[in-house]
């Protein structure tokens, strides 16, 4: 495997974000040690707690150092001291700032439930069994980012998408879908929507043109709601635009059985991206070491695979959570009347099964 030197950009963020993100790197120098990698890893601040050290949510310093950087690994960001809606600066705004400024546009949300965290789902434990699926989102265009008016008695939101915004997505996610089970679901709302028209016919030219052995098939966001919910394991890759993607995300995060499982990659045209869990910054359990570090190392894990290239670290890691999981090492949220391990123990575990 590649001794070449790997820099990481480390982002605690706030409440449980410094936790988990500890925990995270202690699993990556693990890998890192398993391996003979050399992984450098340079410590920023965003979100609440760059707020309260300088004023602002996203540091230049912390910008600069992440556009320099091989792959950003994140914590979250937010909470209750920062929630004033008056506030000049937010949390939030950090995260929004790092996107654009390292160029994100697809955000990778890969749903694979373990069997330890069955019963903690939802939905029936027979429809998840053999679920390994993974959206793809749209994350720098669409009604989130168009012009916003507001009258007295109306206001209205557009939304608009280039060609090009559409096929560098789909082209993301039809490389992903090539390298898993080869199916690709597009997801729009091409019957009444003249960007779903727009999506689905550059989605289908794209396709037909650059990735003829990935089997293409469109679905209506609605019925898409449903079968998510009624067959999961149908699925592959799911790519969709920004605001679909948004809540189908949420959607397929409860096919997992806790939020603390759910890793994401947000990435753009180089390797770089950014690496996060899907939960926030959880600040009713921040400070109290009781929190699920899995989804954070799963993003370790995502970060190995997408940004540095090294695929064989990266199921080492997924392997080590899942034999965690297996020997029953959980969380207080999944623990259920057993007795939960600590962010440390579970850490410890996915360690151990490591070296
Ligand atoms: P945000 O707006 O930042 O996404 P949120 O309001 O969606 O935050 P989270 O911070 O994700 O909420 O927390 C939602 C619930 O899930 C909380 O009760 C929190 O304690 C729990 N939770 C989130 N992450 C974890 C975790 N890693 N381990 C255990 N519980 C978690
Ligand atoms: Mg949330």
């Amino acid at each position: 495997m590649s001794t070449a030197s790997h820099r990481i950009v480390v982002l605690p963020g706030d409440g449980i974000g410094p936790e988990v993100t500890a925990a995270a790197v202690a699993v990556l120098e693990a890998v890192s040690a398993h391996f003979g990698l050399a992984l450098a890893f340079e410590e920023h601040a965003i979100g609440g707690a760059a707020i309260d050290a300088g004023g602002e949510a996203l540091p230049a310093a912390t910008l600069a150092a992440c556009q320099a950087a091989d792959a950003v690994l994140l914590g979250a960001v937010g909470g209750p001291k920062w929630s004033d809606p008056k506030a000049r600066v937010r949390p939030e705004q950090g995260l929004l700032a790092l996107r654009r400024g390292l160029g994100l546009y697809a955000n990778l949300r890969p749903v694979k439930p373990h069997p330890a965290a069955l019963g903690a789902s939802p939905i029936k434990p027979h429809l998840l069994a053999g679920v390994d699926l993974v959206v793809v989102r749209e994350l720098t265009g669409g009604i989130y980012f168009g012009d916003k008016t507001r009258s007295a008695d109306a206001a209205s939101d557009l939304c608009s998408y280039s060609v090009a915004e559409i096929e560098r997505v789909v082209r993301s996610a039809a490389r992903l879908a090539r390298a898993r089970r080869g199916r690709l679901v597009s997801v729009d709302k091409a019957n009444v929507l003249e960007t779903s028209r727009l999506w689905r016919e550059t989605t289908s030219r794209l396709m037909a043109e650059e990735f003829p052995d990935v089997a293409l098939e469109h679905q209506l966001v609605d019925s898409m709601a449903m079968h998510l919910i009624a067959r999961p394991r149908d699925y592959d890759v799911i790519v969709t635009e920004n605001m679909f993607g948004d809540i189908l995300t949420d959607e397929a995060s409860m096919l997992a059985g806790s939020l603390g499982l759910l890793p994401s990659a947000s990435l753009g045209d180089g390797r770089n991206g950014v690496y996060e869990p899907i939960h926030g910054s959880a600040p009713d359990i921040a400070g109290r070491g009781i929190a699920n570090p899995y989804a954070a190392i799963l993003s370790a894990a995502m970060l190995l695979r997408h940004s540095l290239g090294l695929a064989e670290a990266a199921d080492l890691v997924e392997g080590a959570v899942a034999q965690a999981l297996d020997r029953g090492v959980l969380t207080a949220e999944l623990a259920g009347d057993g007795r939960a391990a600590g962010t440390l123990e579970a850490t410890a575990a996915v360690v151990a099964a490591i070296v």
